[in-house]
């Protein structure tokens, strides 16, 4: 069947899926499969090595960054980032919250005992704007680091759009940290300003289970407070010295994901992929507010995700209307267009237009919200 999904986990190019299909019986000459052969292995051990080599290439990695492959998902990292950046316990770490994820974030320094100070919250601001004054940016002078999310997945926030006029809010000597989860190679980033990046793979790379920390090499094991142990599965140190191969590593997963590291490779890498979901995210907010009697985004232009398109579908009284919503969601399903319900948070509408849903299912959507009636 045609796949005309528009949410969930990564969906994945089909180059890449009939690689990984012609490979289940025989990888690198090996007669097996990468799902049975060894982590130890050298044939394993290229596909580490490659795929850290081809996300350097994409991200354009700095030399004096180091690329970390761990496990437990961008929400073990949560943990890690406090734990591994953290100095001293008694100074404090600010926390951009302009989501679920960032919210998150927070409450897991907290349980550690972090001295968390909140920069601001966009959850408790009712326009859900920016704060425009540099005195409503409320950074602490001594933190260990200041913490944000690119893309707020449930809410359809991004703040990458304001490169310039985001940043230069920040301190500038302090250690950036971002979870790039689900916007990671979607759009040109410059690793140079963070301290750390990490992201889960499985929304615009590959299955779940690899999580990828990038690193200034500088702050590996120089930051952990003597006095908070850190566990061997979420410290920096023990996965840079073991070069990712502490213990057994989602092999599946790298190997996926290095398949499609290759593959946006040969198709143009990072501006590539900018310029096509530009396009996609474009013509999905310019059906929104065209037809603004029967859709709305409630997220303000500048801060509009290019990857999580959120909108409500309006009732004949103007107010967002979950019966009309089910109509939507019926009629999309019958086009084989999947999975378009809001988290279940927010409710709502949200397509999420990852890396590599193709332009055809997006046109697909574009066509039936121009004909939708409720
Ligand atoms: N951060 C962001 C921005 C996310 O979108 C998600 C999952 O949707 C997470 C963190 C949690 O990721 P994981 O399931 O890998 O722990």
């Amino acid at each position: 069947p045609q796949k005309a999904r528009l949410a969930g986990p990564a969906v994945l190019p089909k180059s890449v899926l009939e690689t990984a299909q012609r490979e289940l019986l025989n990888f690198a000459n090996t007669g097996s499969s990468v799902l049975e052969i060894s982590h130890r292995s050298k044939e394993f051990e290229q596909v580490n090595q490659e795929a850290q080599q081809n996300l350097k290439d994409l991200l354009d990695v700095p030399d004096d960054y180091a690329i970390l492959f761990m496990q437990g998902g961008a929400s073990a990292q949560f943990s890690s980032i406090y734990l591994n950046l953290l100095v001293n316990q008694s100074k404090p770490v600010d926390y951009i919250v302009t989501g679920i994820w960032s919210e998150k974030a927070l409450k897991e320094a907290k349980k550690l005992g972090g001295n968390c100070n909140v920069v601001f919250n966009l959850n408790n601001s009712k326009d859900k704007k920016l704060p425009i004054d540099d005195k409503d940016w409320n950074f602490s002078k001594d933190s260990s680091y200041i913490f944000y999310v690119s893309n707020e997945t449930v809410h359809g926030i991004e703040l990458n759009d304001h490169e310039d006029k985001f940043f230069e809010k920040f301190p500038k000597d302090k250690v950036l940290v971002c979870d790039m989860s689900s916007n990671i190679l979607s759009r040109k980033v410059d690793v140079k300003k963070f301290g750390c990046i990490f992201f889960g793979v499985q929304k615009n790379i590959g299955p779940a289970g690899l999580t990828v920390v990038v690193i200034k090499k500088e702050l590996i094991g120089t930051r952990q407070d003597k006095n908070v142990p850190v566990p061997s599965m979420l410290c920096y140190k023990t996965c840079y010295d073991a070069n990712s191969m502490y213990n057994t590593p989602p092999t599946f997963s790298v190997y996926l994901s290095n398949l499609v590291f290759k593959n946006l490779k040969e198709l143009g890498g990072i501006s590539y992929m900018e310029k096509l979901n530009l396009e996609k995210s474009n013509l999905i907010y310019g059906i929104i507010d065209k037809r603004k009697d029967v859709f709305q985004c409630p997220v303000e232009v500048s801060l509009r995700s290019r990857m999580n398109i959120v909108w409500r579908c309006l009732g004949s009284d103007g107010k967002p209307s979950n019966i009309v919503e089910k109509e939507f969601f019926d009629g999309a399903e019958r086009l084989r267009l999947h999975q378009l319900q809001g988290h279940r948070v927010v409710g709502g509408v949200r397509a999420s237009l990852y890396n590599a849903i193709p332009m055809e299912s997006v046109l697909c959507l574009a066509d039936y919200m121009n004909n939708f009636k409720p």
